[in-house]
């Protein structure tokens, strides 16, 4: 029996580890995190896997009890593989690796009714009805072909923990991976972990799967790679990825791709802490910026917060938090917006930095005591705005209605709406990084290639520490689809299918 050792047991690992032991392999799973601490980022998702379908039926095989009924429903009938490509193609500015990414794409549906059928993952789908019995997406401003993990990340990772242990896997928690070594004479690895507890040990085995995430936890290398002022960003996920892998994989010969100095980040509450807090989950996550507009401690405006649908811009907006003054930024809305806004706004976290007030003078006083540098400055960016709101467009959340202002730098390109009904709300965001963008070269297989793009025997990359899949930006959903399409690869190939 083919011997299969895996590091990092998150959505990737976890697809991994299921698919090598259906293809008949022995596997470990070795997860520096402690049993019950749930460590990955894929726990602290959002569950949101991008999958590309021809007809919305066809969801069924994925959802069990699919709504398929109401108005509007020709706006999600289907979401080819075509249209996949083209959203990711786009906001990666065409740079990424075409052929992996294809890959993803024309595998997503069969490798998430593979998930739902062996891993057992309940999915439901981010579809609503609405008050007007019109289909659209749960998250106003989203955009994009979706199944969701029920319970999120969190039921994510149960299920999968849940069918890894039951179909056999060996989970070894809190089995920090410090060193990997090439078996010379047999072939295969031996990785080097330390435990709890201080003392360490080897685990030996024909394949290796790297499944350790990027380095968005390491405050050095963030300051190193992605640049100045990185290392000031909160982490929204795992404390363990600090890019062990991919330091192992590079040493061992692996070829370096993708977006080095890129990442993944978010307009994230002030109030999370530091870094992925196991009991909040992704409630910090600030993501109806659409429907407002954003200042800085100027009391500025610096994006344009209606450039396109919130799922192809919330990833590219924390890194222009990050270097506005403080860091900070407040999203301002009025009494209009906040049925548009998404769950995680209601969240009642004492931490949470939400302020309201019943007028713009007494919310700008407010946001005085956090730091607002200018009250003046900030009453006359809101003014400005209002006057510069094109109001012979008709506002529609569902669709990029060209709903703009005029004049401003920067406009704002859709869903422009005066602020000017009481009460007024600010939440106060800074930036949150979620994962970095480069990582090693994989084939399709996810084997790691080396300088010269041959594969180095025996090793396989999945999930985040795969490169060239994600430049400058990213279109929700992608990570969890491309991690569960690789993952269930290199596990039938490392078990020697
Ligand atoms: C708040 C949040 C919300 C998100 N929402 C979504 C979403 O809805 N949809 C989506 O597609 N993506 C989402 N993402 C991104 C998504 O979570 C990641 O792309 C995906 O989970 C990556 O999976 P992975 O298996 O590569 O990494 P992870 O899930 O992070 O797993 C890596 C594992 O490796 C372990 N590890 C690290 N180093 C070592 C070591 N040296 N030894 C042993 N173990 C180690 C870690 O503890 C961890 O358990 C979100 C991320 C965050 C943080």
């Amino acid at each position: 029996m083919t011997d299969v050792v895996i590091i990092g047991a998150g959505n990737a690992g976890l697809s991994a580890a299921l698919s090598a032991r259906e293809n008949g392999a022995n596997v470990d799973v070795l997860e520096a995190a402690e049993e019950g601490a749930y460590g990955s980022d894929s726990f602290f998702s959002g569950g949101l896997f991008r999958v590309a379908y021809d007809k919305f039926a066809d969801l069924s095989a994925l959802v069990d009890d699919l709504n398929i009924a109401g108005e509007g429903m020709e706006e999600v009938a289907q979401y080819t593989e075509g249209d996949f490509l083209d959203d990711w193609g786009r906001v990666t500015g065409y740079r990424f690796d075409a052929e992996l990414a294809e890959h993803v794409v024309s595998n997503s549906f069969e490798a998430l009714k593979w998930l739902h059928e062996v891993g057992g993952v309940p999915f439901i789908s981010p579809l609503i009805v609405d008050e007007n019995g019109h289909v659209r997406h749960s998250r106003p401003g989203w955009h994009g072909g979706f199944v969701e993990a029920s319970g999120a990340g969190v039921g994510l990772t149960t299920a999968l923990l849940n069918s890894t242990t039951a179909a056999g896997v060996e989970i070894r928690y809190g089995w920090e991976a410090i060193g990997v070594r090439r078996r010379v004479e047999e072939g295969g690895w031996v990785v080097t972990a330390r435990r709890q507890d201080g003392s360490e040990a080897e685990v030996a085995a024909d394949a290796l799967i790297v499944a350790s995430g990027g380095f968005q936890a390491d405050p050095e290398w963030r300051t190193r790679d992605l640049g100045v002022g990185w290392d000031l960003a909160k982490v929204r996920g795992s404390v363990h990825n600090t890019g062990a892998g991919l330091r192992f994989m590079l040493d061992q010969g692996a070829k370096a791709v993708g977006n080095w100095s890129g990442c993944h980040a978010v307009a994230w509450s002030t109030g999370s802490g530091d870094a992925g807090r196991p009991d909040a989950n992704h409630v910090f996550e600030r993501e109806s910026h659409p429907f407002g507009i954003s200042v800085n401690a100027k009391g500025e405006r610096f994006l344009d917060e209606g450039e396109d649908f919130g799922a192809y811009t919330y990833a590219k907006y924390g890194k222009v938090i990050l270097t506005q003054p403080n860091q900070v930024a407040w999203q301002i809305f009025d009494d209009k917006t906040p049925s548009l806004w998404t769950d995680e706004y209601r969240y009642k976290n004492p931490e949470a930095a939400r302020m309201q007030a019943d007028s713009l003078e007494q919310l700008a006083d407010r946001l005085v005591q956090r730091g607002l540098a200018s009250k003046e400055v900030f009453l006359k960016t809101v003014n400005d705005y209002n006057d510069a709101v094109d109001e012979s467009i008709e506002f529609n959340p569902y669709v990029k209605d060209g709903k703009r202002t005029n004049g401003l730098t920067p406009d704002k390109t859709n869903w422009s709406q005066r602020i000017d009904k009481g009460p007024f709300y600010a939440f106060e965001v800074t930036c949150g990084i979620t994962f970095t963008f480069g990582g090693v070269k994989v084939d399709k297989g996810a084997r790691v290639l080396d300088r010269t793009d041959r594969p180095i025997p025996d090793l396989y990359a999945v999930g985040e520490a795969v490169g060239g899949l994600y430049y400058f930006n990213y279109a929700s959903g992608t990570g969890l689809t491309a991690g569960a399409v690789l993952g269930r690869e290199a596990g039938r190939l490392a078990a020697g299918e």
